[in-house]
């Protein structure tokens, strides 16, 4: 038996540091007899931040949450061995001095989010309890190999040595990863190797890196409208010497620089950008009203027999939350509001005072989900500019929603209780708790629609769009469900949208703005297709077996209830190797998020439990 234990942490995002505080703070109060070694390992140098809080990102780069909600040191049992930290709104006074206080309501710099947890992770490794070690390897680990009891990490350092590394126990904890290119993205390359003027980039992290490839004067297509492509947006503008500014009205307005592309031209299958979030989102879990203890339990009472169905079982909930919570608005605060309320739990008769309401004022807007989720879809658009026009004036529209945040607006406060309902979701949705044609539809179809309209980014990113298509920088002609093609004789791509009579436009260059989803079988990284080529790993599937058998394989990794250790090829769980965040997600949701999840305490404790197993022998 060697007299240390190794532990390694791969990848120390926001959750491998979660991971590793917890498991310094477990080893200090009930230490073990031999010492241990951490090894954290972590491809970008900036240990705790990861690529996407990368301290020299440009800083209007911006988070999607607002900044009260991050604070590293929530966790208490067992107590933190460095101490508590502040959390990032004491630490970004004490910093920055700012004159006026933030009140926690801001969108702040990506890059400051990663100053933050870059100086967590320092506080963590100064504060190392007696009997560790920490070591930092900067770099990527490629593959996992066992080797008797343990197993060798071959490690590729950033500076380019090859080192392999013993350990005991490990934690996947590897986040966003990047996908193997299918066949249309390998034509876009052969077409841009092809084609001089032409070129494919299919991803757009780091911006500052990836977009300078980009020539000024060029037409770039962009596939995604997500937070993604923003970022790639303002790097090719802002980061290009452009400026926005405030006019007499008060709207923002662009100014150019001259360095950016002639256009950017946007595409996705609604060809619409995402809704800006309400100024005024709750930092707080809301109460659900349908969906009480009972209806929980009755739920997981008819989980015992069978699979949940999405649509006849949830969705009917989910209704009567959305509505409820649009009509609070709606109505105002008198008679019928105070009739609404007296509904309490009765869905029905909360349903028959809304058509009461309604009769009462004819004009007044019906709650429609459906129509938030896709105002374009029932509508015919004559060309590529009235598309366009119909997007401006969506963005005013968003704009201004979100600026009378969900006490002001009766759709924000109802499409926004999705926060709360995810979480619902959550609870049933995790391994199988959902018949496979359910987890499908939600994942593949719910999950992105709601998505655009309910985790969007803060106003100003949306007020930045909408400058720019002002500017004639943005061009949303051809956005709404265009197919590309590739035109051998000019030597550009052609994005054509079928959704809109004649609409095409031709660009050099092609970007795929879109963050890639997790699908392990489909990932790129050496050490998953190294783990998934040795059977260490493999895709969860959700399975209905009886009469209606089928199968859902959302992408995520499998591996066990709980204790989340890694399952093989073979269907056997790997007591050595866990994993969290993103690699589990689809299986798991909420995992796209800077804050802790409970699991980092469970982990430090199994793995300090089984070491203590060892040490028994
Ligand atoms: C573009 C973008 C913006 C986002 N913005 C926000 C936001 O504003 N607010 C919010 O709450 N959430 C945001 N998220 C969600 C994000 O998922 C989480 O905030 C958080 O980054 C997840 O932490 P993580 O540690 O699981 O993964 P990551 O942050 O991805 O960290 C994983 C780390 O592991 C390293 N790694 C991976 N494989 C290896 C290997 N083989 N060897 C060594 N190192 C490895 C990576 O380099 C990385 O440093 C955003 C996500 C994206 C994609």
């Amino acid at each position: 038996m060697s007299q240390t234990h190794a532990v390694a942490i791969i990848g120390l995002g926001p959750k491998g540091l979660y991971c590793l505080e917890r498991l310094l703070s477990e080893f200090y109060a009930r230490p073990l007899k031999q010492s241990l070694h951490v090894h954290v390992f972590n491809r970008s140098a900036s240990f705790g931040a990861s690529p996407i809080y990368d301290p020299q990102q440009p800083d209007y780069i911006l988070v999607n949450i607002s900044v009260g909600e991050i604070d590293l040191w929530t966790a208490n049992n067992p107590p933190i061995v460095a101490g508590r930290g502040p959390d990032f709104l004491t630490w970004y006074q004490q910093r920055f001095q700012p004159r006026e206080p933030l009140s926690g309501k801001e969108y702040l710099p990506r890059a400051v989010v990663g100053r933050y947890l870059v100086e967590g992770f320092n506080r963590i490794r100064d504060n190392l309890p007696d009997g560790v070690r920490l070591s930092c390897h900067h770099g990527e680990v490629t593959d996992i190999e066992p080797s008797g009891t343990g197993y060798w990490l071959q490690f590729v350092a950033a500076e380019g040595h090859v080192q392999q590394i013993v350990a005991d126990k490990i934690l996947l904890s590897t986040g966003h990863s990047r996908l193997r290119p299918g066949n249309a993205e390998n034509s876009y390359h052969e077409f841009a190797r092809r084609h001089s003027r032409a070129a494919f980039v299919p991803y757009v992290y780091p911006v500052k890196e990836t977009m300078r490839s980009i020539p000024t004067g060029t037409k770039v297509a962009m596939k995604g409208i997500g937070l993604t492509f923003i970022d790639a947006v303002l790097e090719l503008t802002e980061g290009r010497g452009g400026h926005f500014y405030r006019t007499g009205q008060g709207a923002l307005a662009y100014a150019a620089s001259g360095k950016e592309p002639q256009s950017i031209i946007p595409f996705c299958r609604t060809g619409l950008p995402m809704a800006p979030k309400s100024y005024d989102l709750p930092q707080f879990d809301r109460p659900l009203t349908f969906i009480d203890d009972s209806a929980l339990a009755a739920l997981h009472e008819r989980l015992r027999d069978r699979k949940l169905d999405l649509e006849n079982d949830l969705w009917p909930l989910f209704e009567a939350e959305m509505e409820l919570n649009y009509y609070r608005v709606a109505m105002g605060s008198g008679e019928w509001r105070q009739q609404l309320d007296s509904c309490g739990k009765n869905a029905d008769e909360m349903r028959s005072v809304i058509e009461s309401y309604h009769r009462a004022y004819l004009t007044a807007e019906r709650f429609d989900y459906r129509s938030v989720l896709d105002p374009a879809e029932y509508r015919r658009f004559a060309d590529g500019s009235s598309f366009a026009s119909f997007v401006e004036q969506y963005m005013e529209a968003e704009i201004a929603r979100a600026r009378l945040g969900q006490a002001g607006s009766a759709i924000k406060a109802g499409i926004e209780i999705w926060y709360e309902l995810r979480k619902v979701l959550s609870g049933f949705i995790q391994f199988g708790g959902l018949t496979p044609a359910s987890h499908r539809r939600l994942v593949e179809y719910w999950f992105p629609r709601f998505k655009r309209v309910v985790f969007g980014p803060p106003i100003v990113n949306i007020e930045k769009l909408l400058a720019l298509c002002k500017a004639g920088i943005l061009d949303f002609s051809v956005a709404r469900n265009p197919s590309v093609s590739l035109d051998e004789s000019s030597g550009c791509f052609r994005v054509c949208s079928d959704a809109i009579s004649g609409a095409t436009r031709s660009a050099e260059i092609l970007v795929d703005a879109r963050y890639p989803p997790v699908d392990i079988p489909q990932d790129a990284s050496p050490l998953y297709r190294k783990l998934s080529a040795r059977g260490m790993i493999r895709a969860y599937e959700n399975r209905e077996t009886g009469l209606s058998s089928s199968t859902y394989s959302p992408g995520a990794i499998d591996m066990t209830e709980g204790s989340r250790f890694v399952i093989g090829a073979n269907g056997q769980p790997n007591e050595d190797i866990a994993v969290t965040g993103i690699p589990t997600e689809g299986n798991l949701v909420g995992n796209l998020t800077v804050a802790r999840d409970e699991y980092s305490s469970r982990w430090a404790v199994q793995v300090m439990e089984q070491l203590r197993w060892r040490e028994g022998r």
